[in-house]
């Protein structure tokens, strides 16, 4: 087929998409450690929820592992961007490991946050999903039973607590902001002297792609959001196209891509999760670009200047 034959296909990128300051400081930490201490580095866990950048940085010698115990004495290890229980930092340091800790600042404020809530009295309602490392994480930060997990509205309505006078809420960097307003009403209403953080924590990342794939979605017949099944933000992408009445699908890799949800597709619209290197997305709009004449057009919502500072020791030399 020449470039002539081609149907065409107006592509509309959202901005901004991809890589987080958090992500890209993670990732810089490993590879920091690998060039300062040759390889292995252990990774306890996907450092970031995108299996790219984790092969990546396999070859180049990071070594991922589930738990602490698979690490062997002697070798660094970096816990993953989502954070760890303090029970993790304080095995590795019994073992005497060098580990360097990739949390992102974003998601240590929450943890930080919910050490002075309990400290103050205060019992927890955390919102967010259950099983996400990140949740694992921050639970634990606090002695087990000063926080109770919210998931839903119908958590929220239902969630029994001894004190109300004596009760604040956190929530998942990663969560979608309208679902979170939701069910922040819901505790509002029903505990009115519940303690609220500045903001809800969800970050700017997260906000901000929600918000370019809002503005983009009511303009495309369907959206390719691209990330990892696993990766949170990503999958609250696809939601948010979804509700603003527009089709989407999640591919990690441009082979994921089905030809037939383009038939009739004039307008497409590509974002990418925060863990999914701007690399995917060009793979991506290049194998649609294989039978498709692509007209790209980036749609641009937020300026995003925010970079985090690798911890101390590590900085550039
Ligand atoms: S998505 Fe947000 S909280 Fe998560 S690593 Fe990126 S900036 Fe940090």
């Amino acid at each position: 087929m020449t470039q002539s034959e081609k149907p065409s296909l107006e592509l509309l990128i959202a901005a901004p998409r991809g890589f987080c300051a958090g992500v890209d400081r993670a990732i810089q930490i490993v590879e920091v450690a690998l060039e300062r201490h040759g390889a292995p580095v252990y990774v306890r866990h996907e450092i970031v929820h995108n299996k790219y950048v984790v092969d990546s940085l396999r070859a180049k010698g990071a070594v991922f592992v589930d738990e602490l115990d698979q690490v062997p004495d002697g070798v660094p290890v970096v816990f993953s961007a989502h954070g760890v229980p303090k029970s993790v930092p304080a095995e590795a340091t019994s073992r005497g490991l060098a580990y360097l800790d990739a949390t992102c600042p974003l998601v240590s404020k929450v943890h930080r946050q919910s050490e002075r809530l309990v400290a103050a009295g205060q019992h927890i309602l955390f919102v967010g999903h259950e099983g996400h490392p990140e949740v694992i994480g921050t639970f634990g930060q606090v002695p087990e039973g000063s926080m109770t997990l919210i998931e839903t509205v119908e958590d929220a309505e239902a969630v029994q607590v001894a004190e109300p006078e004596k009760l604040a809420f956190l929530t998942q960097t990663t969560l979608s902001v309208d679902d979170t307003a939701a069910i922040l009403e819901v505790l509002n209403r029903r505990f009115p002297a519940i303690v609220a953080p500045k903001a809800d924590d969800i970050c700017y990342a997260t906000s901000n792609r929600q918000e370019a794939v809002k503005a983009m979605a009511s303009s495309c017949d369907l959206v390719l959001v691209i990330g990892a099944p696993n990766s949170s933000n990503s999958l609250r992408l696809v939601e948010v196209a979804k509700r603003e009445g527009t089709d989407a699908y999640l591919i990690q890799r441009g082979d994921e891509l089905d030809w037939e949800w383009l038939a009739g597709v004039g307008t497409l619209g590509i974002t990418a999760g925060a863990s999914a290197p701007e690399a995917l997305v060009r793979e991506v709009v290049d194998h649609i670009a294989t039978r498709f004449e692509v007209h790209e057009r980036e749609v641009k919502t937020a300026e995003e200047t925010i970079v985090f500072k690798l911890p101390r020791g590590l900085e550039a030399a």
